[in-house]
């Protein structure tokens, strides 16, 4: 596009900027643009009284915000991108895009690492109600990164910041989101990869189990969901029963502070263990984390009376049937704790970020696999197996 520099009067709501130099290029419908007129008499239709002067409307124009430049290392035009696209069950394809521009109230950030979330699992393995290939860069959405480029109207953001965002198109070198989806995170934990999202639904899961001082707490399934429901229980005072299927996650759980930890292998002799150690009496509040039938109803055979279970595995594989007949005799309260408003889930980020500051929450244990974006499929795969050893798995696209 061709640029030329012309002097005019710009009027923005309440106020003239005298002749400054604007770029016709950068021109975009929608504000005013005028021009200074001799004289103050007799105003004519179609002018507005402005600085002591009329000045006549000459055209409709936009000027863009100061923000909505790109940093030093700005991408020229066209730059080309490496995106996921999932073209159908366990089949990921890397393709070359263009690097998406974001729109004014938008943020691009150069994506370091997008973790695989269970929820990924579904889509990975194939389900009737998914339609391939995916959009590329679904379904991932853990990610952390830097702001590489601010929408014109972002006025609260940092080019070269560190964030994480909420989006749905995490596993590719670029992704673009709202800014207010967009959410700092402490420069201090820049060598364990923040992954927000995550975080953010543990700190609301957490907020809406309203865990009390001296409870008996089961968590039920101890993945990076559970295990930092784990540490943030034992902050606030509870005994926690951690409970997993495999050694290797019992025994993080063990460092970490658990009161007891139990495998779910023999259910009778866990169910004994659980009754002994509460009185006969089972659990205040038990969090499933795992998001099977059977952890949902190990779950509910833990929770004791008029107690509290809080459903955080998400359980998306189709319809669970429930105990409704123990579910009613013990007069439990049963809560859905997944978020679905962006706004609570991005205040959920927040608190994350302060929990990880306080050293409530430690990270450093729960990443257990870093893969990089070409050996995608790889990360997947071990997902599914869930090896000993196996917490978190991340991509990493740095
Ligand atoms: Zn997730």
């Amino acid at each position: 596009m061709c640029v030329r520099e012309i002097p005019v009067y710009l009027i923005g709501p309440g106020a003239v900027t005298p002749f400054q130099r604007v770029s016709a290029s950068s021109f975009f419908p929608g504000v005013v643009l005028a021009r200074p007129r001799e004289g103050n008499k007799g105003k004519p239709k179609g002018e507005k009284n402005h600085g002591g002067g009329y000045v006549r409307v000459e055209q409709s124009l936009r000027i863009p915000a100061k923000k909505g430049k790109s940093s030093p290392m700005s991408i020229p035009k066209r730059k080309k991108m490496r995106a996921a696209v999932l073209l159908s069950p366990r089949q990921f394809e890397l393709r070359e895009l263009e690097v998406p521009a974001p729109a004014p109230d938008e943020v691009r950030m150069k994506v370091e690492y997008c973790g695989i979330c269970s929820s990924n699992l579904a889509p990975w393995k194939g389900a009737p109600w998914f339609s391939y290939p995916f959009e590329p860069g679904a379904p991932g959405h853990e990610t952390v990164g830097i702001v590489e480029e601010l929408g014109a109207d972002v006025a609260d953001l940092e080019i070269g910041e560190r964030v994480s965002m909420l989006g749905n198109h995490g596993f590719a070198e670029y992704e673009i989101a709202k800014a207010n989806c967009v959410i700092p995170i402490s420069s201090n934990y820049d060598q364990v990869p923040f992954l927000g999202e995550p975080l953010g639904c543990a700190m609301n899961v957490f907020r809406r189990a309203q865990v009390r001082e001296g409870d008996w707490v089961a968590i039920v399934g101890t993945g990076f969901l559970g295990m930092i429901l784990l540490q943030l229980s034992l902050e606030a005072g509870a005994k926690v029963i951690a409970i997993s299927r495999r050694e290797s996650a019992l025994g993080i759980a063990k460092k970490m502070g658990a009161t007891l930890t139990l495998s779910s292998k023999d259910r009778a002799q866990l169910l004994e263990v659980v009754r002994n150690a509460t009185g006969q009496q089972l659990c205040h509040l038990v969090i499933e984390a795992a998001g099977a039938q059977e952890t949902l109803d190990l779950a509910s055979d833990l929770t004791g009376t008029r107690g509290r279970l809080v459903i955080a595995g998400y359980h998306q594989d189709g319809p669970r049937s429930v105990n409704m007949q123990e579910w009613n005799w013990r007069g439990i309260d049963v809560i859905n704790a997944h978020e679905r408003e962006e706004a609570v889930y991005a205040e959920g980020i927040r608190a994350a970020v302060q929990a990880v500051t306080e050293a409530r929450i430690r990270l450093d244990e729960l990443i257990s696999h870093f893969f990089p974006f070409e050996r995608i499929e790889e990360g997947f795969q071990t997902l599914e197996r869930r090896p000993e050893g196996f917490i978190k798995g991340v991509v990493s696209l740095c």
